[in-house]
């Protein structure tokens, strides 16, 4: 999938509610939502609102929204009580494995995870 701008992806209609999706949590900023395939026995995501493409085509006027994407991951994970951890994967670009070109963080817990990742 090549990364246009204002692209559209399966996440911008998820955004704009063309396509049901359970949110696990939603601000004006960014809404989290579990994923459809998960890798862990927790697995969700947290996306921006904004059409970000992909952390390497963020601007630096993103930082307050790149920051937000943590700090609800961290609420998130809080809420569900991964005291014992859990892992934060951003996939960018062909390299980096990414599939969705809507910038997204992944939060992965619930079994043991290994480094270095496959
Ligand atoms: P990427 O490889 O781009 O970092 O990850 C994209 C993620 O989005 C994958 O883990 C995939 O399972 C998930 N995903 C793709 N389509 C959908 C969908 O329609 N709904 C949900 N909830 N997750 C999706």
């Amino acid at each position: 999938q090549v990364a246009e701008a204002g692209g559209d992806t399966i996440f911008g209609k998820i955004l704009r509610r063309e396509i049901p999706c359970n949110f696990i949590y939603e601000d004006e900023v960014c809404v989290a939502f579990d994923d459809v395939n998960p890798q862990a026995p927790v697995h969700f995501l947290v996306i921006p609102r904004k059409n970000i493409p992909q952390l390497s085509k963020s601007e630096d006027t993103d930082e307050p929204i790149l920051g937000h994407l943590l700090v609800v991951a961290r609420r998130i994970a809080q809420k569900r009580n991964l005291k014992n951890g859990f892992r934060i994967v951003i996939n960018d670009g062909p390299i980096g494995a990414q599939s969705v070109y809507h910038l997204h963080v992944h939060v992965l817990s619930g079994r043991q995870m290994q480094w270095p990742p496959g």
